[in-house]
């Protein structure tokens, strides 16, 4: 029988149909090109740092593992205050202030974060969290989403290993939520008590280290789903101390060698989640994993109640087993 399980942090209902679950076979591999245009030469790749304007970049002793560079086409830009304007009852509309950002997360055009050692991992990690500092020195922005789209059923459309920021000046839904959800919580802190139930429970575990956990929520609603939370309580992500930081960078890149171990090179969306620049309840900052292996139907679109086809505790069981062991 298919089941309800509430997602404490967005107030969602989600329905595990885990007995319809069909073998990872039937999940598909990334199939589409990314690029529009493959021949064009790849302006993240080293020897085009001249291309994109190149804002910052990281790494140790005068070469580059980490580059941010402007979007060409952002979805955020500009310094205009966010005056919302109201254009008769129903039309009410806003300048899209703020700044896009792309993070070239390695040299080499043929990797993913999957196959980043634990020390990069950090450095994209640390680079994260300068920017992520950096624009909440722009007054009027509120909300900073850093995103890695990979695979073009994810929304990547360049090649190259790259993650986005975007810093906007208002607080998305998705974070409204989940705020909601953190002040919902009778008790200390959601996710706090999410690693404590999840340490006790074991069977939804993919990793875990003195710094940090890599689960499959209780209440997945896509399969495969994982979540990242470090142990250290904090509400943003650019307030993480560095040993946090390389350890949620290493805990991703393990959670990323283990789905491309078990499902294959197939597309998937991380998702780092911190609050509001200036946050008055409860939060605690994590990373989400959502792999692209199937549709959203009618159903899931028109009501927003996702059915998952893999029990978490399925998923957790055989990611589990493909975790690298560490180097
Ligand atoms: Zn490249
Ligand atoms: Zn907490
Ligand atoms: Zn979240």
């Amino acid at each position: 029988m298919s089941q309800l399980r509430l997602d404490p942090l967005t107030g969602r209902w989600v329905v595990i149909a885990g007995e319809r679950s069909e073998r990872p076979s039937a999940f598909v591999t990334r199939r589409l090109p990314v690029e529009a245009e493959p021949s064009r030469p790849c302006p993240f790749c080293p020897g085009h740092e001249n291309g994109p304007t190149t804002l910052e970049s990281y790494g140790p002793g005068g070469q580059w593992w980490v580059r941010v560079v402007a979007n060409r086409y952002p979805a955020f830009g500009g310094r205009e205050p966010m005056v919302v304007t109201h254009l008769g009852p129903v039309f009410t509309q806003a300048p899209a202030s703020g700044i896009h950002e792309v993070l070239v997360l390695t040299p080499d055009h043929d990797a993913s974060w999957a196959d980043l050692s634990d020390g990069h991992a950090a450095v994209v990690m640390q680079a994260l969290a300068r920017r992520m500092t950096e624009h909440t020195e722009v007054p009027g922005l509120r909300y900073s989403q850093a995103v890695v789209n990979w695979g073009r059923e994810a929304g990547a459309s360049i090649e190259h290993p790259h993650g986005q920021l975007l810093s906007m000046p208002f607080v998305p839904g998705e974070t409204a939520s989940e705020l909601a959800g953190f002040s919902r919580f009778q008790g200390n802190c959601l996710l706090c008590a999410v690693i404590d139930a999840e340490e006790e429970a074991r069977h939804r575990l993919l990793y875990v280290d003195d710094q940090v956990m890599v689960l499959c929520p209780f209440w997945s609603g896509t399969p495969y789903e994982m979540m990242i939370v470090p142990r250290a309580h904090s509400a943003h992500l650019f307030r993480a101390s560095p040993e946090t930081l390389a350890a949620v960078g290493a805990a991703v890149t393990r959670a990323l060698s283990a789905l491309r171990v078990r499902l294959g090179d197939i597309a998937y969306n991380v998702m780092f989640h911190s609050a509001p620049y200036r946050v008055s309840g409860d939060y605690h900052w994590h990373v989400h994993v959502h792999p692209q292996v199937s549709t959203r139907g009618g159903f899931e679109l028109g009501s927003g109640v996702l059915i998952n086809v893999v029990r978490p505790e399925q998923a957790a069981e055989e990611l589990r087993a493909a975790v690298p062991a560490p180097v």
